[in-house]
């Protein structure tokens, strides 16, 4: 990748980010916290980035956390959650796969004393006691006006590449998006779908039949680097890769190289170093039976109910300031030149 070397030239230092993190950070063998992540498939962010650095946020503070994987599947989740109040956690943090599942998990969970967190993932319906999360409409808008600076003014037809239906966050995603596109007459909506969980194979598909039915596609607002990235491989196959804008989230390596390659418009860096600390200080304070600081509260309408939340701020990225990324330690220049 020919951009590599301006993009990452000073920084041999990052990385920093946290890809270690030890196995006790507690003091007694009774996890303290239990996190339970969805999946590794429907973004690289949960294996690569919230597990290494969710534990070390809890090692750093002495307090000992299991963080697991529900591998997708929401009855594994309910699990493991039973398994880790039998293990006698205080409190249970989980990423929903659906808002039900997870409604019943907080629920349960309640029922046994233990108090509950939404991670990123608010869960209507749901019982969490706090949320901590990004500003997940912010991150829709970034995305619409990041397409818009990559189309310029010409008149274009656009589709959208939503979020799993079952995600409140690719709701809000695609609710800020839209409103910010579409007061811009310039563009045509030829197509919206959203992709079941977040699934990329069923992605590619599914754009796949959308060019094939619009004929043309000049951008493409994907709600994640991975979708886009199903998106950029029919795009490949079709020879138009790198001619159609399309966006992205996560800040993923895969979805910086495509940036660096040209084939990506931009995506959207949540630092998940502050949301893990976000979370890490939300339970040790549940757990010292102090008051989490909070930065406001989420409607959930489905509960009736205003949560208590940390909501983070994200960051566009286009090709100029991939560097941001980098120097935030969050990804190593190393690894956007050489990995592939
Ligand atoms: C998260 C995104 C992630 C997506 C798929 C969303 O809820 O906020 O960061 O890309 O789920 O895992």
């Amino acid at each position: 990748l020919s951009a590599c070397g301006s993009s990452g030239t000073d920084d041999a230092s990052a990385g920093s980010g946290g890809s270690t993190g030890g196995s006790d950070g507690g003091g007694s063998d009774t996890p303290q916290v239990g996190v339970i992540l969805p999946d590794t498939e429907s973004s690289a962010r949960w294996e690569s980035f919230d597990q290494p650095l969710l534990q070390q946020a809890f090692d750093d503070a002495g307090v000992n956390a299991v963080i697991q994987n529900a591998q997708g599947d929401a009855s594994t989740m309910q699990t493991i959650a039973d398994q880790m109040i039998t293990q006698g956690v205080a409190v249970l943090a989980i990423v929903n796969l659906d808002s039900d599942s997870g409604a019943a998990i907080e629920a349960k969970a309640k029922q046994a004393g233990v108090q509950t967190i939404d991670y990123d993932r608010l869960t209507l319906g749901g019982s969490a006691d706090y949320y901590v999360s990004f500003d997940n409409t912010k991150v829709g808008e970034l995305q619409g006006q990041g397409l818009a600076q990559c189309l310029g003014d010409q008149p274009a037809d656009i589709v959208y590449l939503d979020g799993s239906p079952t995600d409140n966050n690719a709701t809000l995603f695609a609710d800020g998006a839209h409103s910010v596109l579409d007061p811009m007459t310039q563009y045509t909506v030829v197509g919206e779908q959203a992709v079941p969980d977040w699934d990329n194979q069923q992605a590619a598909t599914i754009f796949e039949q959308m060019l094939t039915q619009a004929g043309t596609i000049n951008g493409v607002l994907a709600a994640n680097d991975g979708l886009g990235n199903a998106a950029i491989s029919i795009l490949a196959k079709n020879g138009l890769n790198g001619q159609v804008p399309v966006t992205g989230q996560d800040a993923t390596v895969q979805g910086l190289q495509n940036i660096l390659a040209g084939d990506q418009c931009m995506t959207v860096y949540k630092a998940v170093t502050k949301e893990a600390q976000g979370l890490a200080d939300t339970a040790i304070a549940l757990i010292n039976g102090e008051e989490p600081e909070t930065t406001g509260t989420v409607r959930d309408d489905t509960g009736d109910r205003d949560v208590a939340s940390i909501l983070l701020e994200p960051q566009a990225i286009f090709r100029d300031n991939v560097k941001d990324v980098v120097d935030d330690g969050f990804v190593t220049a190393d690894e956007l030149c050489t990995e592939k």
